[in-house]
């Protein structure tokens, strides 16, 4: 809390209320105890500015206001004077509540909105991190998860899936969309919390393993086993599943970037050797070799 809020919070927490039980006494102590139940009267808008809304404090002060002045009609002894200062005190309590629950409202809207917009920028933030088509991280989102990464050791993994663009031209793109969300949901399936996971664009799925490169191959080629096991119904059609991956160490003096590389040339020597098989980088007989999996 900074100063200023702290100075109000005094002024409206412990000043005025002060001020309030003083100016009921002296009163009491002029006038006798109609003042006290006059003063009482005239707290009642205040404590409903606490509460209420701006209308409902309208509606208590001019209840308040009407009760004190048919209060006065009946029980004036005759000192006029002194009952059009109780009114008139009663009227401006009751301005000043109801422009206290006023400012209430509008903070109370401003908080409101500003709660409102954090959540959607979170959410918005969520969201640009996600894949539209199958909710797997998309580039965006391996990208951030991999700036959180500490030092240690892993493995990349790129997949594709093989003949893919059969399933478009010939049963068109909502079946090939649909085999795309089903496949990747049980390539994601087989890994763990601490893995990394996503979609990196088209057919192409990329993974970070925490793992060294020998153990990953053997998780890699169990995960794209499972995943082809059975083929996938889609619109009464079944369709077989067949997904190639290329698996490449990421050693500490690489970036993320230097290591996909290489388990794209890994990926692209699983597809000329006619697909459905996991390729480790490190068994490429040429590893300097050119891919044409451009990114
Ligand atoms: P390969 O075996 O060599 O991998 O060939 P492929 O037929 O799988 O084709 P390739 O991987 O080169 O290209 C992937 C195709 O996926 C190209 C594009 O038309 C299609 N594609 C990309 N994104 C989407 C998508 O979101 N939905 C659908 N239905 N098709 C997509
Ligand atoms: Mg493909």
């Amino acid at each position: 809390m900074n100063k200023e809020m702290k100075v109000k919070l005094y002024l409206h927490g412990v000043v005025l209320p002060l001020i309030m039980i003083t100016l009921i006494l002296v009163a009491e102590i002029q006038e006798g105890s109609k003042a006290a139940y006059i003063g009482i009267l005239a707290s009642v808008p205040p404590l409903a500015a606490v509460f209420g809304t701006v209308r409902m404090v309208v509606a208590i002060s001019i209840i308040a206001w009407s009760a004190a002045f048919i209060d006065g009609i009946f029980f004036s002894y005759g000192n006029e004077m002194v009952q059009r200062a109780r009114l008139m005190a009663i009227l401006i309590i009751s301005l000043m509540s109801i422009a206290a629950a006023r400012i209430r409202a509008r903070n109370e809207r401003r908080m409101l909105g500003m709660v409102i917009q954090i959540a959607k920028s979170e959410a918005i933030e969520r969201h640009s991190k996600l894949d539209y088509l199958t909710g797997h991280a998309n580039r965006h989102g391996i990208a951030s998860r991999i700036a959180q990464l500490n030092s240690g050791t892993r493995t990349v993994v790129m997949f594709d899936f093989d003949k893919f663009k059969w399933i478009n031209d010939e049963l068109g793109h909502k079946v090939g969309d649909d085999f795309i969300v089903s496949v990747s949901g049980r390539l994601a399936a087989d890994f763990k919390q601490e893995d990394i996971f996503g979609r990196w664009g088209g057919d192409e799925f990329v993974a970070v393993l925490e793992l060294p490169e020998a153990k990953a191959f053997s998780v890699i080629k169990r995960v794209i086993a499972s995943a082809c096991s059975s083929p996938v119904v889609i619109s009464n059609f079944s369709l077989p599943v067949k997904v190639s991956a290329g698996v490449a160490e990421w050693r500490a003096d690489q970036t993320f970037e230097q290591a996909l590389v290489r388990a794209d040339k890994a990926l692209y020597q699983a597809k000329e050797q006619g697909g459905c098989q996991v390729v480790r980088f490190q068994e490429l007989p040429d590893k300097g070799g050119h891919s044409p999996h451009a990114h």
